[in-house]
């Protein structure tokens, strides 16, 4: 089967303070039972990550045909990132690019993609973030503020969670994105992706 994620990005940690904040989210999440304290590399496909926690099957209630994400799959891990950030996993099921000036979906156009890749090249590879053209206002506006569908990152702080539910999904009896806004006083954006 393939694999998914969900993702949360924090678009406004920087460089200097992503490692900080993120052992804070970690700490919100180990406090509230959705993962575990210590990370291993056997919950994820590369490096390590923090494996689901006891509370995940009381925070999220199954629906009958519903997967049991944390019980029945080996690929389930938390992976948080702090370095530079670009959802790859987003482009295989890319939704929309708004511009921020018109608000007209530009993600039918093949030079909307030609910018974006290589916004995220400049960005993995030099960390600097470049305009995107649009051609229907015909103004250029940075990477980050288009509104793409799913969130690519291009950030510096992000967390994924393998094979979890959406955070969307109505089976969550806690909102995990609000918790961590609440103890950490982080705004985090939701993504997702699949592999
Ligand atoms: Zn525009």
């Amino acid at each position: 089967m393939s694999e998914s994620l969900a993702v949360l990005i924090d678009h406004a940690a920087t460089k200097e303070d992503a490692a900080t904040i993120g052992q804070s989210i970690i700490d919100a999440l180990v406090s509230e039972g959705c993962i575990l304290p210590t990370p291993s590399s056997s919950c994820v496909l590369t490096g390590e990550g923090y494996s689901p926690g006891p509370r995940l099957n009381e925070i999220y209630s199954f629906g009958d045909t519903e997967l049991r994400y944390w019980d029945m799959l080996t690929n389930c891990g938390v992976k948080i990132h702090t370095e530079r950030y670009v959802n790859f996993w987003a482009f295989p099921v890319f939704e929309a690019a708004v511009c921020p000036g018109c608000n007209v979906d530009q993600s039918k156009d093949d030079s909307f993609f030609d910018g974006l890749y290589e916004c995220v090249a400049a960005f993995i590879n030099d960390g600097v973030v470049p305009d995107i053209h649009c051609p229907v206002c015909d103004q250029r506006y940075s990477c980050r503020q288009w509104k793409c569908i799913p969130d690519v990152g291009i950030a510096y702080l992000a967390i994924e969670f393998w094979n979890w539910p959406p955070f969307s999904s109505s089976g969550w009896n806690m909102s995990l994105p609000e918790m961590i806004t609440t103890q950490t006083s982080r705004t985090l954006a939701t993504s997702w992706g699949r592999m």
